[in-house]
């Protein structure tokens, strides 16, 4: 089950590592994929998962890294900040996402067989459950704003501002999953009605399907999101 997430976030990464990344090549050390855009001027890269200084030469259309030296002066922050601010959202928006399934359940079963709230036993608790989602969802955001702002003060101390495809994939699933997380935040004030959803109009099946459509790609980049940033820690 697990494996089969890994490799359909996999395919969703190729999508975009294919346009972003062009040809690549792996680091002979540690074996990162890297893109051959990675280098500068003068076809030189630091690893920035090891730190190894590679020299990239193309010999009858392959690529040939050869490494030249170790980057020794890696700044290494005491205060990971980053990583730390990256848990927040990863931790609270799948709990969020089970509430809103969790609300979406009750609402449709109270519609069909056309009972009132307060039929359901732990009535009393749906209201404080959409007002929880809605905390967990508003808290993730903030927090990914945060993640984003450390994590590029960590490119630029940490991996010295080099320009590296890896981080540009970060930065672009980043602004992704803010615009589809505000999406998600707005339509919740529009589906949910002290925890119900009221399906009794178009506006609020089409509400609901697109609240819930955004929620889980919100939830799907978010997992990319820490496999990409995984991929760039811990290698393979
Ligand atoms: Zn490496």
């Amino acid at each position: 089950m697990l494996s089969d997430i890994m490799k359909l976030v996999d395919k969703f990464v190729n999508i975009f590592k294919k346009r972003l990344y062009g040809r690549t090549f792996f680091c002979p050390v540690c074996h990162l994929e890297l893109s051959c855009h990675d280098t500068d001027e003068n076809e030189c890269m630091v690893c920035p998962l090891c730190g190894v200084v590679i020299e990239l030469h193309e010999t009858y259309g392959h690529f040939v890294p050869i490494v030249n030296d170790v980057e020794i002066n890696r700044v290494q922050p005491k205060a990971r900040l980053h990583p730390l601010a990256t848990h927040l959202p990863l931790g609270l928006f799948p709990f969020a996402l089970l509430g809103a399934f969790y609300l979406l359940i009750i609402s449709v079963y109270t519609k069909t067989l056309g009972t009132g709230i307060s039929a359901f036993p732990f009535a009393s608790s749906i209201p404080v459950i959409d007002n929880l989602i809605f905390l967990f969802l508003l808290i993730a955001i903030i927090a990914s704003a945060l993640t984003f702002l450390t994590g590029v003060i960590d490119w630029k101390k940490r991996y010295g501002g080099r320009s590296y495809r890896v981080i540009t994939l970060k930065i672009i699933l980043s602004g992704l999953f803010l615009a589809v997380g505000l999406g998600t935040l707005a339509l919740h004030l529009v589906v949910f009605e002290a925890g119900m959803i009221g399906f009794d109009s178009l506006i609020s099946v089409l509400a609901t399907i697109g609240y819930f459509g955004l929620f889980c790609a919100a939830m799907f980049i978010l997992a990319t999101l820490g496999h990409v940033g995984g991929y760039l820690v811990f290698g393979k």
